[in-house]
């Protein structure tokens, strides 16, 4: 079992007004890389439990006051990784084969998944709206990953998303320690 002992946690909230400007997020984690990075090394060493508890709280209070339509950052940046399962649900939406999602819309990366091949992806609208919203790929249904459980396992991963998503950024920087 993982102790807390390293890392005093109290609990903190999001308000409106602190997460930031998407476009600001790119020089707040450069100015705070450093302190993010301590910040996921001693997150590690806590009770996994209580570390779900608290990223969940956040997520919730984060998502309660952000609209991710005033972002798409995420949509806009990286590609998701794209299973089978995935390409039919595309394939059903766009009224097409999934040959033709496969052809049309997506390429295979080293890891042997399928992306889009570049960004941002062919589904968002001017308006941050996501035109297969109903059928997108999972990877995007569960993006930024910040309620799910066993977070520890995804610290890496959260550091890398706080440059791009300012939810995940304002997560880790409330747990800054
Ligand atoms: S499929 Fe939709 S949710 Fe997924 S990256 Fe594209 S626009 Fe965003
Ligand atoms: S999940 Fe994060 S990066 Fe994606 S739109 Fe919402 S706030 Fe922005």
């Amino acid at each position: 079992m993982k102790s807390n002992s390293s890392v005093a946690l109290t609990k903190p909230s999001v308000e409106a007004g602190e997460i930031p400007e998407p476009g600001r997020l790119k020089a707040l984690f450069a100015a705070n890389k450093s302190a993010l990075q301590k910040t996921v090394t001693a997150l590690a060493k806590v009770n996994p439990r209580e570390l779900d508890g608290l990223v969940h709280a956040l997520h919730q209070q984060a998502f309660e006051v952000y609209d991710c339509l005033n972002c798409a950052n995420c949509c806009r940046s990286i590609s998701p990784a794209i299973r089978y399962n995935d390409v039919d649900q595309m394939a059903k939406k766009l009224r097409v084969k999934p040959s033709e999602v496969v052809s049309r819309f997506l390429t295979m990366d080293a890891e042997g998944d399928f992306v889009f091949p570049a960004a941002p992806c062919p589904f968002i609208d001017h308006d941050n709206y996501c035109s297969i919203y109903s059928h997108r790929p999972k990877a995007c249904r569960e993006y930024p990953h910040t309620d799910r459980a066993r977070f520890y396992q995804l610290l890496k991963l959260s550091l890398k998303n706080a440059e791009i998503c300012p939810v995940v950024y304002t997560i880790l920087m409330k747990l800054k320690v």
